[in-house]
């Protein structure tokens, strides 16, 4: 099944840090289908003078969605991320990889809400994954990520861009 991640990292070389995980990624869940650009974004939610380097990439997986979530924090740790977010306060990381969607699956468990609970809210997620999958939709909201994405930029015109 296709399964839609949004990456993430600020710290040390961002563009081989994005590059390492894709490629660890395609070795453990299948073929990446897709991949878009890489962008670079303020962070959201802390102080940090580190921008963020951000993607987002389809792949192909027999994965079932706790297997997945499995290899993505294994990938995590495997580049050396240490610190995980608590109760909301996020910290510079070398990776962050979160599941946006799973086909049209929805999860809501300790472990795993799919899709991703923030995903619809923040740009640096719906810029890159609406160049790879702008009809995919949202299978809680209803909506594709191009409206979702359309949405939220209207309501946030101000929104500083990298
Ligand atoms: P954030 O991505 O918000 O910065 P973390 O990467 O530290 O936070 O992840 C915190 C927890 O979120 C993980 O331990 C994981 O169990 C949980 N989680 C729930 N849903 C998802 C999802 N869709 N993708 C990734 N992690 C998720
Ligand atoms: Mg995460």
């Amino acid at each position: 099944m296709k399964v839609y991640l949004g990456l993430g990292t600020n710290i040390g070389s961002k563009k081989d840090n994005l590059t390492r995980a894709i490629d660890l990624l395609s070795l453990a869940l299948g073929k990446c289908a897709a991949l878009s650009q890489f962008i670079e974004t303020a962070p959201w939610g802390f102080e940090s003078s580190n921008t963020f380097l951000n993607c987002a990439a389809a792949f192909d997986t027999m994965l079932s969605p706790l297997e997945l979530l499995s290899a993505t924090q294994h990938i995590e740790r495997e580049m050396g991320r240490t610190q995980k977010s608590h109760n909301g306060i996020y910290h510079d990381r070398i990776i962050d990889i979160d599941i946006l969607l799973i086909e049209d699956t929805v999860i809501e468990s300790g472990r795993l809400t799919v899709p991703h609970p923030l995903m619809h809210k923040r740009t640096f997620v719906l810029e890159p994954l609406c160049q790879i999958a702008p009809d995919a939709m949202h299978p809680a909201i209803g909506k594709s990520i191009r409206e979702l994405l359309e949405e939220l930029l209207e309501n946030e015109p101000n929104i500083t861009k990298g």
